[in-house]
């Protein structure tokens, strides 16, 4: 199959559809590789790791996508790609359609095949897709933390593991999924004091057979969510309620009771924030202060490590892409029903009932 990989257009993004190692695989399947001069610039990929790779550069995304059967990209679509998109092309990129008319009736109107990532499950009912990027966030969130506690960043000048003969700081995790895991990973690598708190008992059970001694596990009730924000230094917000806006777990009341200087970093911004008092914000403006406590709300946290995050959603797309170039998307959907619940719009209709029912438009 011809492969395309226009260069991000999306303000700020700099991750890359494919990396030079994918494009060797994909080559070395057989299939023919167009990659957009520059592509791979924002994670320090050059022209001539995808050429060594045995990609052909094309200077514009108008080339790529008129030499491509496929295009494989991270961002939705931005308008003046969805007008290079031809009802012979399969997209595969992530599209979150569900918030998004303008661009759904875009895509309905070119005709083309639109797989989203975000959609694509696994055996166990997970979005495989989506995982990795749980996982940077959820790492990220210790390392932004411990950063904002510093005195210079306004924070109460804590170590968030402290030194010999004085105590490290609490860290309170709220959500114990893929975030809040990869958060607590980090956080105990750091000799933090650190408490999971969820409402899945027997997430709680598996949390505590894995990380034993090292961490305590608490039911995330209102009272110990309002004890763990009195006595954190950091809180973490990474619930998730799968179709839904994230709960309020700490309200702007329970604000007043921590001590000033303490740090909120929100992950579950992208899904309205699970903090009364949290409003997104962006790689270029961080943070912003509530009562005396720092919020960090950043809803794309992984684009500030583009390079681990191209990397690591290659290492979860390349299946798929492989399997798609090999037999086509209609034999690859067939064949594999996870990638079909990927399948978004195609023949200028709408595909997934969710995202149907949440744009009120036909399925
Ligand atoms: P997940 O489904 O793996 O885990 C969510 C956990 O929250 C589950 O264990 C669930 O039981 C728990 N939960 C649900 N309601 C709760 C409640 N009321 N109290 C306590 N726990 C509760 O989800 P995930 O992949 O870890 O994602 C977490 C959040 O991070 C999501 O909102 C996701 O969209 C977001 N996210 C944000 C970024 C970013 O850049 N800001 C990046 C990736 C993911």
């Amino acid at each position: 199959m011809r492969i395309g990989v226009p260069k991000e257009i999306k303000n700020n993004e700099f991750r890359v559809g494919l990396t030079p190692a994918s494009v060797r695989e994909l080559v070395a399947a057989g299939h023919e590789l167009f990659v957009e001069t520059n592509a791979g610039n924002g994670i320090d990929c050059p022209d001539s790791a995808f050429q060594k790779a045995g990609a052909t550069m094309l200077p514009t995304a108008a080339e790529v996508f008129k030499a491509s059967d496929m295009i494989v990209k991270v961002k939705e679509p931005q308008a003046s790609e969805i007008a290079l998109l031809e009802p012979r092309h399969i997209l595969f990129t992530y599209l979150h359609l569900a918030a998004d008319k303008p661009q759904t009736e875009g895509l309905m109107k070119s005709g083309a095949t639109c797989i989203a990532y975000e959609t694509v499950t696994s055996n166990s009912g997970a979005l495989p897709l989506l995982k990795p990027m749980s996982e940077v966030a959820g790492r990220m969130s210790v390392q932004v933390g411990a950063h904002y506690l510093e005195k210079e960043q306004g924070g109460r000048g804590i170590l968030l593991g402290g030194v010999p003969g004085v105590g490290p700081a609490k860290v309170a995790i709220l959500g114990g999924g893929v975030a809040g895991v990869n958060a607590a990973q980090m956080a105990v690598g750091m000799r933090a004091d650190v408490t999971i708190y969820d409402i899945n008992m027997e997430r709680l059970a598996e949390l505590d057979m894995f990380f034993s001694s090292q961490i305590r596990t608490a039911y995330a009730s209102k009272a110990q969510i309002a004890d763990a924000v009195a006595q954190s230094e950091l809180v973490i917000g990474a619930v998730l309620v799968p179709g839904a806006a994230a709960p309020k777990l700490v309200t702007r009341d329970m604000l007043k009771t921590m001590k000033r200087g303490s740090v909120l970093v929100d992950i579950a911004i992208d899904q309205g924030g699970c903090f009364e008092t949290s409003h997104p914000t962006t790689h270029a403006d961080p943070v912003y202060e509530v009562d005396g406590v720092i919020h960090y709300c950043v809803a794309n946290m992984p684009g500030a490590v583009a390079r681990t995050s191209a990397f690591a959603l290659n290492n979860v797309t390349l299946p798929f892409v492989l399997t798609i170039a090999k037999y086509g998307a209609d034999e690859a959907m067939r064949r594999d029903p996870h990638l079909a619940a990927g399948l978004n719009v195609s023949g200028g209709k709408v595909r997934h009932q969710a995202v149907a029912e949440a744009l009120d438009l036909q399925f």
